[in-house]
């Protein structure tokens, strides 16, 4: 079995290089966020408790993450382990992880973390503009107007979203990277993190992140895998 944890800031690059190492190294991506979207999307009764505090963007008591969680990887599909993105969020579902893990024999291989400064964080939150007629989404860096300021679908002006200003983006952050920062502490200290420049193009950052996970799998058979896809 192969426990893959994927740890970053948002805009970090996480949503965008996990499904790619789910699928080089065949495992399923397992995202929370993922799964309470889904669960409000259903309206189950994790769905409704967990909106009470997605909407006012609060972390979902652990009681309910953790159920959730478990619940997805006792999965055939996850049999064989998962990357999982988004969890753990603090130290309390680190240990529990360990645990449930333990439990099935098993345990994290490795934590993988994409560090990226918090001023290119920032600096990639706010290039985010949308246009005033329609609302259509542009990125400064990934995404940017054919023509700057206008929209490229009906002309209209470009403007920023008051929850994409720097200063809110900033507090944000502040309260997301201190957690970050005890879970990143937490693997660290057991010798189970590797961290990798995420300020590179996309595929280099790909790379990297399958080369260290090649080097700190604990499987003969993830370790194969990890370096027969890793390019
Ligand atoms: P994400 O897509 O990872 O940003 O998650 C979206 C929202 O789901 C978060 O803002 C939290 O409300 C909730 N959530 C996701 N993962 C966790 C977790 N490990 N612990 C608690 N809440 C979580």
């Amino acid at each position: 079995m192969t426990f893959l944890v994927l740890l970053g800031a948002p805009g970090a690059g996480k949503g965008t290089q996990a499904p790619i190492l789910a699928d080089r190294l065949g495992l399923p991506h397992v995202a929370t966020g993922d799964l309470f979207r889904a669960a409000v999307h259903e309206g189950s009764a994790i769905g409704i408790e967990a909106r009470r505090y997605m909407e006012r963007g609060h972390l979902v008591p652990d009681s309910i993450t953790v159920k959730m969680l478990l619940d997805r990887l006792a999965q055939p599909d996850a049999a064989s382990g998962a990357i999982l993105d988004g969890f753990p969020r603090n130290l309390a579902q680190a240990d529990i992880l360990a645990t449930a893990l333990a439990d099935r024999d098993s345990a994290v291989d490795v934590a993988l973390e994409i560090e990226v400064p918090e001023a290119e964080l920032v600096r990639r939150l706010s290039g985010r503009w949308i246009c005033r007629a329609n609302g259509h989404v542009y990125n400064e860096t990934s995404h940017p107007p054919r023509v700057a300021g206008r929209c490229d679908l009906d002309d209209s002006p470009l403007i920023q979203r008051e929850d994409d200003r720097s200063e809110t983006i900033a507090a944000r952050l502040a309260t997301q990277l201190s957690a970050l920062r005890e879970v990143v502490g937490y693997y660290r200290e057991r010798g189970l993190l590797r961290s990798i420049d995420g300020r590179r193009p996309v595929v280099e950052v790909t790379a990297a992140l399958l080369a260290a996970a090649g080097g700190g799998a604990g499987t003969g058979a993830w370790s194969a895998d990890a370096r027969g896809t890793g390019g």
